[in-house]
């Protein structure tokens, strides 16, 4: 077993929202075991002790949406999408690295069109042999009539056949290779063919048939939603992540307030931003980017209004939005959706924690719960911008071991 460690001179953002306090916090494996003003010293001889200069020690940050496979990262950016399979599969490796060198300790993901690739991640990072976060492995995203991986065109359920059995196979499939989550693109992407945000891409008997088949096989389900109509199904039908949730109307809401208590969003602000501003082309009018915008303006304070648990992951991982660029979504929930930082923050551990499907060992500074640990230089609370900046954080643990330690 490694050296127990003990960080002292720390302020303690515990994950729940409460005000940071000062306090010493003892690593022992690979769990958090105590949490004091002072930890005695017989407790304490054999720790190695850093010294968090009056910095501030969150839980370690949880991202909900995040392409490990679309190639981009702050340190490799490209835009070609085609590159062979065993490219693709550093790639997601070296992506796994640059979010954990970004104090992101698990990522909830996104898709991937290669769901081998990120099952064998998942393996390597657990196993501490190669750097990189807790990963929860996704599926590509299934589309209207199952239509093969890269295949967007959108066409929605209008003129076709409701067909639950490919579905079910889809998910069984998915289920087979080892992924954690399905996803389900229940509405179609303005963004990638124009005017598609709105279309419903699924039949309810469909929806029913890959939640029945997720149960079946225990794997999670995520919509992908924009339209209200796509919305209500997921709710509806009992997926617990919906991604984007832009046009909710009134009855979206009605139905993610009754079901607040099983039901994580993820608004993805970071791509929204990108589209707008980091895309390096004018949007067509038909990609919706600023009436996207507009939406989630409105409908996100809404979802925090009603206690629907808001989480961040901004789909990253385009060459415009790249891995590693994380936490400005924490700067958006602030600046566009009127979070406190402290809120931001609670999303991002607290709630990211749960959306891992373990609340009750990740995302709080907590005895017993797993060590997952960022030392900020610095107050985020005061100015939740400087975590962009990895020079401020000068500690990254997770799972008990030091992947930085700059003090
Ligand atoms: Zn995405």
């Amino acid at each position: 077993m490694t050296r127990p460690t003990l960080f002292t001179d720390v302020q303690v953002f515990d994950g729940t929202g409460r005000d940071p306090f000062p306090a010493q916090v003892l690593v022992e494996g690979n769990r958090i075991t105590e949490v004091a003003d002072r930890i005695p010293r017989d407790r304490r001889s054999e720790a190695r002790v850093i010294d968090g200069g009056g910095g501030t020690l969150l839980p370690g940050l949880v991202d909900a949406h995040t392409h490990l496979g679309f190639g981009s990262t702050v340190e490799h950016l490209s835009r070609r999408r085609d590159e062979p399979e065993e490219e693709k599969a550093l790639l997601v490796a070296h992506a796994g690295r640059v979010l954990l060198d970004h104090g992101i300790t698990s990522a909830y993901s996104g898709g991937n069109r290669l769901p081998r690739t990120e099952v064998a991640a998942r393996k390597a990072f657990a196993e501490g042999w190669m750097p990189g976060p807790r990963l929860k492995a996704a599926s590509w995203e299934g589309s209207a009539g199952m239509v093969e991986p890269g295949v967007y065109d959108f066409p929605g359920i209008d003129g076709r056949a409701s067909d639950p059995d490919s579905v079910s196979r889809f998910v069984t499939g998915m289920a087979e290779l080892g992924v954690d989550i399905v996803k389900l693109s229940l509405s179609g992407e303005s963004a990638v063919v124009q005017g598609t945000s709105r279309i419903v891409q699924f039949t309810d008997d469909e929806v029913i048939a890959a939640v029945q088949a997720a149960d079946k096989h225990g794997v999670w389900l995520t919509a992908h939603a924009h339209a209200a109509e796509s919305i209500k199904m997921a709710v509806r039908h009992g997926i617990r992540a919906i991604y984007h949730c832009t046009f909710a109307d009134e009855e979206a809401l009605d139905l993610l307030e009754a079901a607040r208590d099983r039901v994580f969003v993820a608004p993805t602000p970071g791509i929204i931003h990108a589209n707008l501003y980091e895309a390096g082309s004018e949007p067509e009018p038909g990609m919706e980017v600023e009436a996207t915008a507009e939406a989630v303006h409105k409908v996100v304070p809404e979802l925090v209004r009603r206690g629907i648990r808001v989480v961040p992951g901004g789909d990253y991982g385009f060459a415009w939005n790249p891995v590693g660029r994380n936490l400005r979504d924490l700067e958006l929930f602030v600046d566009w959706f009127g979070f406190t930082a402290a809120e931001a923050l609670r999303a991002a551990t607290r709630y990211g924690g749960q959306v891992m499907g373990m609340e009750d060992e990740l995302g709080l500074i907590r005895p017993g719960f797993l060590a997952d640990l960022v030392l900020v230089d610095g107050d985020p609370l005061e100015e939740i911008g400087i975590l962009q900046d990895p020079g401020r954080l000068a500690v990254i643990m997770k799972d008990g071991a030091l992947h930085k330690a700059r003090v």
